[in-house]
Parts: structure tokens; sequence; C-alpha cells
């Protein structure tokens, strides 16, 4: 995620060769939202005799070509239906679980129940749950909002390694008044981020139980998974979401239907609303932009302004395919809102809030970091803020100066989201310095050596959740660089191979 004036971090660090960040925004926070997000491979079934899987560890070779989805990733399908009245979605959710280690439970997290969230009227509650395991889950607190932020569902026998079970979960969203979040709805739009009970595990480590944080920041970490959605809206509404979108059903009660799969998704984006679109194909990659008639772009027309915005995007996403390399997905939406703010990043989608300027770039970057490699928000934030922002260079001019002066800050990239005291701290840690401590890493090691590096970093842990010591070992043939990211606090002596 990235809150406009959030950028402040990097844009002020490169504000001598900038034109610098918005004019009377406080400099406060950036933060976070979810994202996640997938593979280009096709469809439901990926190849289990793929011979190069993201699974397990990685050695720190560099692979012939970027690892394959986990063939035992779990297969989501929500359905979500929106009343007439764009403030309430009621939703099941089909979850077929594998997990890669035995467990007795299934943990999922309630994101629009965190703070700041609920405070505005969101609410996820699940109303029934289904399947041969299970009876009734519980909800814990967390530290977030009523019902409480993680749902918990025993399972009436232990899953060993391997074994599957499968659950459904009615679930009831309430959408709040219209915000920079996740969730809401304002001037004729209702749009959910993370509005589905979020499963939140961690292969190779287990469920993640970690608190929300009074941050403007993710905390989530999810695994990438196999999803199926269908969105049922209000037939004059247009919806733009993750995955590749269907054409929409004929009305019928002045009802649509519409629907897309993302065949690697770590969470999922819905927009519905009056919005014009314009699409292009970039890359191989289906860019779709939407804007709706209020007009939050000044005077122009909304086919101009959806056209811009198409091409901004596209713009965007081929800078970022030349340094890191094929675009994780087949399409991405871009639905931009009435409300101000900023950025959200989600699988193959973006809730903009707002204008691109300043932060489209970045949102595009997390569809690489956050989307296809996946980190946990709440423990490695850097691993996926740090690298959006360091990735707006590939349009930003680099002033070495400025960077050097910002990476020589006090505070530590690597922190997790409960060390940091404030928005404030936590954006010119992980955003501002994050960027330079990568820009400078850059320099030390020699820009075609750091950039292959990180390649292979990406096609390496593409579709897992990578940890710092994966970056470690990314790095461990430059050590200038690792050095760099050892001086900013990202790196510990405890991440670096051998
Ligand atoms: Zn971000």
């Amino acid at each position: 995620m990235s809150r406009r004036r959030g950028l402040a971090g990097i844009v002020l660090l490169l504000a001598v060769t900038t034109a610098g960040c918005e004019s009377g925004s406080p400099p406060s926070p950036d933060a976070g939202a979810t994202g996640t997000a997938v593979p280009s491979a096709s469809s439901r079934s990926a190849p289990s005799d793929d011979p190069h899987s993201s699974a397990g560890p990685w050695t720190g070779a560099c692979p012939a070509e970027r690892a394959a989805p986990d063939p035992d990733r779990p297969v989501v399908d929500v359905d979500f239906s929106l009343s007439d009245d764009g403030r309430t979605v009621t939703g099941s959710e089909s979850v077929v679980f594998t997990p890669d280690l035995p467990t007795g439970e299934l943990v999922f997290r309630l994101v629009p129940n965190g703070p700041g969230s609920s405070e505005k009227g969101n609410r996820l509650t699940v109303d029934r749950v289904r399947g041969d395991d299970v009876t009734r889950g519980h909800y814990e607190p967390a530290a977030a909002g009523p019902p409480g932020g993680r749902y918990v569902l025993p399972l009436t026998r232990r899953l060993a390694a391997g074994e599957s079970t499968e659950v459904l979960l009615d679930f009831t969203l309430a959408l709040g008044e219209g915000a920079f979040d996740r969730v809401g709805t304002a001037d004729g739009a209702s749009w959910w981020a993370s509005g589905a009970p979020l499963l939140a595990w961690e292969p190779g480590v287990g469920w993640a139980h970690d608190p929300f944080a009074g941050l403007l920041g993710e905390t989530a970490i999810s695994p990438a998974a196999d999803t199926t959605l269908s969105v049922e809206v209000p037939a004059g509404m247009t919806v733009l979401m993750t995955g590749d979108q269907a054409e929409p059903s004929a009305p019928r009660d002045g009802r649509r239907t519409w629907t897309s799969s993302e065949p690697a998704a770590r969470d999922v984006s819905v927009a519905a609303g009056d919005f014009t679109t314009a699409e292009t194909i970039v890359d191989g990659v289906r860019v779709t932009a939407g804007v709706l008639p209020a007009g939050n772009d000044g005077g122009d027309g909304a086919e101009t302004r959806a056209q811009a915005l198409t091409d901004a995007t596209a713009a965007a996403l081929t800078a970022l395919v030349d340094r890191f390399g094929a675009f994780p997905y087949r399409t991405l939406t871009v639905p931009q809102l009435t409300i101000l703010g900023g950025g959200i990043e989600y699988p193959s989608s973006i809730l903009l809030l707002g204008p691109p300027a300043g932060v489209l770039v970045h949102e595009v970057a997390h569809m690489w970091f956050y989307g296809m490699v996946g980190n946990s928000q709440f423990r490695d934030p850097w691993m996926d803020e740090a690298f959006a922002s360091y990735a707006e260079s590939v349009v930003t001019p680099v002033d070495p100066p400025a960077v050097a002066t910002v990476v020589a800050r006090a505070g530590d990239v690597g922190a997790s989201m409960e060390e940091f005291p404030s928005n404030g701290s936590y954006v010119t840690a992980v955003y501002g310095k994050g960027a330079a401590m990568l820009l400078a890493a850059r320099e030390a090691a020699g820009a075609a050596a750091f950039d292959a590096a990180v390649r292979c970093y990406v096609d390496a842990r593409a579709w897992a959740i990578a940890t710092p010591t994966d970056v470690a070992t990314a790095l461990a043939g430059l050590p200038a660089a690792r050095d760099v990211l050892v001086a900013a606090g990202a790196l510990d002596v405890d991440d670096l191979p051998g």
C-alpha cells in the first residue's frame, strides 16, 4: 500500500531531482494494505510434476526459469453478492487446504475488523461453517474490533502433511463509509479487498497468529491460492477485480454476475461502480483501468481519463518488466475511486484512491513484491514495501548524495510492525530508508550484477513466502551490497547463509 503522502519517504529522499511530494499533505505515513498475488500459469491444475516449484528452501542457485506455484497450494472459490444499496456483501468461501505440516485447525484473518478499518463501520463476520472435518469456530480479538481479528476453526481430526480438507464459510461484510481503506462505499461505488476470511498459513512455518498493528500498514500473511471469484452486483455496475475476468452474465432481475480466475492469488480485491473503462495489451498483459463519473482528475471526460490511466499503468508495467522480468499475472485492473489517499495493491488489481501520480509505479511493483514473491507483512514489512519503493527508481531519477543521506539515518529497516512506535517512524524506515538502502546496494555492487541477483531472487521465490535469509542468499556473491543491507538493519548475521 502506499499513501500518497506516505511516499514522502522516498520522494523526499529523491526530492533533489524530482518534483517532490504533494503539497499540503502532512508528512505522515503510508500504509498498508494487503496485497497478494499470483502466477501466470493458467488454470487450477498446475502440473504436479513440474520440476521447479516454489515450495521448499532456496539454496541460492539462480533458477533457469521462474518457479511455478506450489501444486498443493490452497484452492479458494469465493462468491460475493453486493446488496442493492451497495453497503453489504454476503459471501461464501470454499477452501480446499492441504498443509505441508500437520495441523489440527484452520486460522483465518479478518482484515476489515482491524484497527482503523473497523472504526469506519467495516465488519466481517462468519455466519456459518460447513465441512466434514469442522463443527464450529471462534473469534480471537487480536486487538481488532468486534467480532475479532482472527477466526479459528478447529478440525475434528488432525491433518497430516499433505492431507486435504475442504471447508465452506458463509460470511457477511458490512461496508463502512468510504475512506482510504481496503473496504468501503462512496459516490455510488463499493469496494472490498481482503473482504473475505483470509487463510493465514505460512508454508514451512504454520499458522500466523500475528496481532494487528496500530500503523497504517498491512500485517497479513497468506499463501498464494488457486482462486476463482464470482461477484453478483446490481446490473448497472461494472466490476473490476483480481483475476482474468470473463464477460458478465446477462442482466436478470436487475442483477449481473461477474467472474474471474487467478491461478495464484494471496488475496483478492473487488470494486463495483459505474466505471468507464479503457483497455490495452502490453507485454502480453491485459491492462484495464476504470474511472467513475464524478471524476477526480479535473475536467476531462471519463473516456479520456480512463485511457490516460490505462496508458500510465501500461507504461509503469513495461518499465518494471524491464527491471524485474515478466509480469506475474495475465491481467491487471486499476479501478480509480473518488476517495483520496493513495493506492492499495492486490494480486492483479490495484485500488487507486486518488490520482495515479506518485503511487502507480509503486503499486504495480507490488505485483512482484508481495503479490508474487510473498512475505510476512507483519514480521518483515520491508520485504515488499522497501522493494516497491525502490522500484519507483525505474522511472524516478536517483540522486546518489540524497540516497546516501537517507540510508545513513537511524532506524532498522528490518523491524517488525510491532516495533515501530509511530506511522512516521515506520514510513521513514521501511519506505524511505528501505528504498535508499536498496539503491545504495545497487550502487555498491554495480547495477548489472545487482539487478541480476534480484531477478534470481524473484524467480526463485516466486509464489512462495520469502524471508530475509532469501535476500541474503541472493546477495551472497555481492558482499558490498549485502553489507549495505546489514548496516541498514534489514539483514542481521543470522540471515547470512553459510
Ligand atoms: Zn506499498
